[in-house]
């Protein structure tokens, strides 16, 4: 009997979890000089909460939830996403009794039961944010400009934000009236899915992948005529913050994201080198969202996005390095003594450096070329016998024989360079 990952789900190996735990410490710092502090949240929680969350109008809510009954019959539903899990937080521990703005972030898996191909798992992994309490634009804006800064970051430079809005509950219901009206004269052509989300949010059919639909949604009314004075004049504050603070954008009114709780700003930030598929992370404002999951009327605005896809963007473009990194010093020993003697020397060293060395009695050689397989930066040569260890830089081929005494500050200058 062979065991398997479950379909849709995988392992990360050390060959690529380096980079993964890369692009966590690059988000955990920018996150951290933009006041952004984590939260980490259950794998699960109640069905109830995704489906009034997230809206039973969206794909995730109608076929993609992983949904199961706990043994008291309970419906209990793995976290497709965030921010459901993160207002549920907010009203539950009463975090709005402060007058503050509430930040938070969070970089974790999410679950989706989507039909597994190349780049989409099961288990996939989003990081996120989420400020809640305050309808200033200059909240959309920061995380806008938090996404591109973490971009750049991790060496993505010359993205570009796209943003449109949602409207409000004052603006959208007469909105939805004219997209029905306008589209209904050729409902016949659009897709199921489409029909189905014209009786229930007909705004949901700008999330149709068929080209068909796209295609008969092109002449559409479009939202930003429908706005009201509040939204409008709000999507204006968030241009102007934008370009006081230098963030490339466009308006997209075609622009939509695939879940209901959005109202005013929606983004996304684009790498427009990716080709069709450039965007990086999407995000806006939801302020109905706290009231609708059972808090007071609290304003908030966020932003995800996918781990999977920002990774493989990153490799396209080579902006990790080429190997994972390897460990500071790999201890060679020439001599059965030597090797005694290494396991003393390496908990010595490992007090403030990283160390590997030979566990199998490998020959002299065949650890030497183990240092260069596993890319350690030094090798210490011990061959026992009162022969003093050598220390040797593997890129330069820099050598010394600083005495045991020394040792630990020499390697130290030496990676100061
Ligand atoms: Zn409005
Ligand atoms: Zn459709």
């Amino acid at each position: 009997m062979k065991y398997k990952a479950p379909r849709g789900t995988r392992d990360i190996l050390p060959a690529d979890s380096w980079k993964w735990e890369y692009v966590e410490e690059v988000f955990r710092e920018t996150a951290e000089r933009f006041g952004y502090k984590e939260i980490r949240f259950p794998v699960f929680e109640e069905t109830e909460l995704f489906a009034r969350g997230i809206g039973d109008a969206t794909d995730i809510v109608r076929k993609e939830m992983y949904t199961f009954s706990d043994r008291k019959g309970r419906s209990l539903t793995l976290r497709p996403e965030g921010t459901a899990s993160v207002v549920r937080s907010f009203v539950e521990h009463n975090m709005g009794r402060s007058a503050r703005v509430t930040k938070l972030r969070y970089f974790c898996p999410m679950f989706r039961y989507e039909r597994p191909q190349a780049g989409r798992y099961r288990q996939f992994w989003q990081w996120g944010m989420e400020a809640i309490g305050s309808l200033s634009p200059a909240i959309d804006a920061e995380i806008i400009l938090f996404s591109v800064r973490f971009f750049e970051g991790l060496g993505l430079k010359g993205t570009e934000a796209r943003i449109n809005s949602a409207g409000c509950p004052s603006c959208t219901p007469a909105y939805n009236d004219l997209l029905r009206k306008e589209l209904e004269p050729k409902l016949e052509r659009f897709c199921d899915d489409c029909r189905e989300r014209y009786a229930r949010n007909p705004r949901r059919m700008f999330d149709c992948k068929n080209d068909n639909c796209q295609t008969l949604l092109s002449d559409a009314p479009s939202i930003l005529d429908a706005l009201c004075d509040d939204c409008r004049d709000h999507l204006a504050k968030v241009e102007a913050h934008l370009a006081a603070i230098s963030v490339p954008y466009v308006i997209d009114s075609g622009l939509a994201r695939g879940l209901d709780y959005y109202t005013k700003t929606i983004f996304e930030i684009h790498y427009t080198k990716l080709g069709a598929q450039s965007a990086l992370c999407g995000g806006g404002r939801y302020d109905e969202l706290i009231k609708e999951l059972g808090g007071n009327s609290t304003p908030a605005c966020g932003v995800s996005a996918g781990v999977e896809r920002l990774i493989s963007a990153l490799e396209e473009e080579g902006a990790f390095r080429d190997t994972a990194p390897g460990p500071d010093i790999y201890l060679v020993a020439g001599s059965d003594e030597a090797a005694e003697s290494n396991v003393t020397l390496a908990a010595r060293l490992r007090e403030k450096f990283s160390v590997e060395m030979d566990y199998q009695g490998r020959s002299f050689n065949k650890q030497v070329q183990e240092a260069g397989r596993v890319n350690a930066r030094f090798v210490i040569v011990n061959k026992g016998e009162g022969e003093p260890l050598k220390l040797r830089e593997i890129s330069t081929g820099w050598e010394a024989s600083p005495g045991e005494g020394k040792l630990e500050d020499v390697i130290r200058d030496r990676m100061k360079g």
